[in-house]
């Protein structure tokens, strides 16, 4: 996983959030006061463009990457979902338990409840509304793997509105992270919050067996060539010489072996593995 800084951007997600408030939400009342009303991010951010522009910014600071699994996203034919950290539809409970986490990008300082937001007259921003603003939403991918109708799945939408610690907004992250011989995500003795951390990875199914398959697969493989494995996805006979070459070298793990390469033997999931570079040489 990833940190991602947003500090670079936060002017530009800011001015794309207040031009989308001001034009389609700001009412400006007799008095001289104004309120927003109808912030509403199923509705008139996308239609106004603004909804877009925070995804091309959150690719952006994301470097193409899903916040949660490193899938590429820069691809063609990805589908890309925006995440809302803390959900769209939160209670103020719950949105209190995710700004009192006291994390750089959620505080109460940077984002406010937008049920809290409306109505409210001459209210200041910031703190923004957390539906529509930049500090809360992240690219992700949308957690599909080539056998769709499998169980399989990850990321945003299989973590529907179930709490996850923003582990991508801690700087140290990538050493609090262990990637284990099998392809297993955990955290690790340098990890501040390793409940918080082990609920994350199980609500966003970053230890589904498709993405531990891969994982454990670009550790196999960290020795080859990358240019070689790009290769194989028109080279079959390569690619199936290559995995024999990694695979079978432990005899308890055979038959996780032969299920891995009859898996990657099919292009649409060779495709899939190269999706995820990110992990070439890193695990
Ligand atoms: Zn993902």
């Amino acid at each position: 996983m990833n940190y991602v800084d947003k500090d670079a951007l936060i002017q530009a997600g800011h001015s794309i959030t207040d031009d989308y408030l001001n034009s389609h939400c700001r009412i400006d009342d007799a008095n001289g006061s104004y309120h927003y009303q109808n912030v509403d991010y199923d509705g008139n951010f996308g239609d106004s463009g603004a909804k877009d522009a925070i995804l091309r910014l959150a690719l952006a600071s994301q470097d193409n990457y899903c916040c949660y699994c490193m899938r590429d996203l820069s691809y063609q034919n990805q589908q890309v979902t925006l995440e809302h950290v803390i959900p769209q539809s939160a209670s103020a409970e719950e949105f209190g338990r995710y700004t009192a986490l006291g994390v750089h990008s959620l505080t109460d300082a940077e984002l406010i409840r937008t049920a809290d937001f409306t109505g409210v007259q001459n209210i200041a921003i910031p703190p923004c509304p957390h539906t529509v603003t930049f500090e809360n939403l992240m690219a992700s991918c949308d957690g599909t793997f080539p056998d769709k109708n499998g169980t399989s799945q990850c990321c945003n939408h299989k973590r529907g509105n179930d709490f996850v610690y923003p582990m991508f907004y801690i700087a140290s992250v990538r050493d609090e992270i262990t990637y284990m011989e099998d392809g297993t995500m955990q955290p690790n003795a340098n990890c501040a919050y390793p409940d918080e951390y082990r609920q994350t990875i199980v609500h966003t199914r970053l230890n589904c067996q498709n993405l531990k398959d891969i994982r454990k697969l670009w550790r196999l493989l960290a020795s080859e060539n990358y240019e070689v494995l790009v290769t194989c996805v028109g080279d079959r006979n390569l690619r199936s010489k290559i995995l024999m070459t990694v695979l079978f070298k432990k005899e308890d793990q055979s038959e996780a072996d032969s299920k891995i390469l009859c898996k990657f033997m099919k292009d649409d999931y060779w495709k899939t593995f190269l999706l995820y570079h990110w992990f070439y040489n890193r695990i």
